[in-house]
């Protein structure tokens, strides 16, 4: 069967948030809001349903949904996109990233290299891609890659580089220098940089620079985001993937006979979304930011070590200096012992690399305020 060698078993999202439904815990697991986002996207979505938008949509998406995407693209990055050639809807970032890399990888033979820990989609859909998974460490607490490991890990056999900034789970934001050389490896080795960049407007310092805008990178990088930490919609599930033509066709080819189309009123208020004044993408980041800043002076008040997040909804913190020597049997009594749920770090990184990670675990910092510090209250109890 797939996945008896233990690439593909239960999500410990699942797992986590039936931990918290179980116990009654605060969820700082699964990453998702507990607040609804914009008025006027929740109210699109409304309109399209009771305007008969309720059929299959076009293949590639909306087209008012490719449109704005790519006025998206040219606002806050300076692209001047094609929608109807560069621009493909999936449903959310997860068809994207395992449409595109069944559509690049070959076999075997192929290899992707992602940097771990890694979001836990990646490992899975690489192996129902059948591709070989080479993995670059981000070290605690900076989780920069070493660049000489970078080097080591891309060869003539690397197929797709797999890159997520903002990333899940460490919050760090990559240095240019890291961009750079993601972009010259690739170029030298000729292999496809794919981009998960569903963090994009959740960043805490500078803005956000997709790899794609670098130089050499566009003809050979696919990007990848979605509406669902943008606009706190995680269940409709509209992604995107943006890049040159004949990538993007390769990802439609296999997105047809995977989803072939999704969501079609959720596209309509997606496009809203994206459409909406800078007030609202500074509020975003603004408001994560004071939530970031909360969580992270009530797991210090608690004696966890704590990393600093340039971006996403996570945190890090060690549990070391609490007495853990293994963060999933720390996250497995945290229920109990102190009414919160958070996952181990180890849960998204290969066993051969899990020791590195050992004691650290990533909460979530994506929930209202008086949750962030009844949370921290209920830590305070480990001190
Ligand atoms: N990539 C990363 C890094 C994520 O954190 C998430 C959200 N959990 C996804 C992809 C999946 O996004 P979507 O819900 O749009 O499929
Ligand atoms: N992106 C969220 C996280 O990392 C949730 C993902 C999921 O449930 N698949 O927590």
């Amino acid at each position: 069967l797939v996945g008896s060698d233990g690439s593909i078993h239960p999500t410990i999202f699942a797992e986590m948030s039936a931990l918290a439904a179980r116990t009654g815990a605060i969820n700082l697991g699964q990453g998702f809001p507990d607040e609804d986002g914009p008025a006027e996207v929740l109210e699109a979505a409304r309109s399209a349903i009771a305007h008969g938008v309720n059929q299959y949509p076009p293949g590639r998406g909306i087209p008012d949904l490719l449109a704005a995407i790519a006025e998206h693209q040219q606002r806050f990055y300076g692209q001047r996109l094609d929608p109807e050639r560069n621009v493909l809807v999936t449903a959310g970032a997860t068809e994207a990233l395992a449409a595109a890399l069944l559509a690049l990888v070959a076999g075997p033979d192929d290899e992707v290299v992602v940097f771990e820990p890694y979001y836990d989609s990646y490992a899975a859909v690489a192996a129902l891609a059948g591709a070989r998974l080479v993995t670059v460490p981000l070290p605690w607490p900076s989780f920069q890659p070493d660049v000489e490991q970078l080097r080591a890990a891309v060869t003539g056999r690397t197929r797709v580089i797999l890159v997520n900034d903002p990333h899940n789970p460490t919050g760090a934001v990559f240095s240019a220098e890291v961009r750079d050389e993601i972009v010259r490896l690739a170029e030298r080795h000729d292999a496809v940089i794919v981009t998960d960049e569903v963090y994009e407007h959740l960043v805490f310092q500078e803005r956000h620079v997709p790899i794609a805008t670098l130089p050499g990178a566009w003809e050979r990088t696919l990007s990848i985001s979605s509406g669902g930490k943008t606009f706190s919609t995680t269940g409709w599930k509209i992604g995107w993937i943006t890049g040159p033509a004949d990538l993007v066709d390769a990802v439609l080819a296999v997105k047809q006979f995977l989803t072939y189309v999704n969501g079609s009123p959720f596209q309509p208020a997606i496009a809203t979304g994206l459409r909406l004044g800078d007030a609202f993408f500074h509020g975003i980041a603004d408001a994560l930011r004071g939530k970031r800043d909360r969580l992270g002076q009530g797991l210090r008040a608690a004696g966890f070590e704590v990393s600093a997040p340039a971006g996403s909804y996570f945190t890090v913190a060690d549990a070391a200096p609490l007495g853990a020597t293994d963060a999933a049997a720390f996250c497995r009594t945290l229920p109990e012992r102190a009414g919160v749920v958070a996952i181990p770090l180890t849960a998204f990184a290969t066993p051969a690399r899990r020791s590195e990670y050992a004691t650290l675990v990533r909460f979530a910092a994506c929930k209202r305020i008086e949750v962030l510090e009844e949370a921290a209250s209920r830590l305070a109890s480990l001190a």
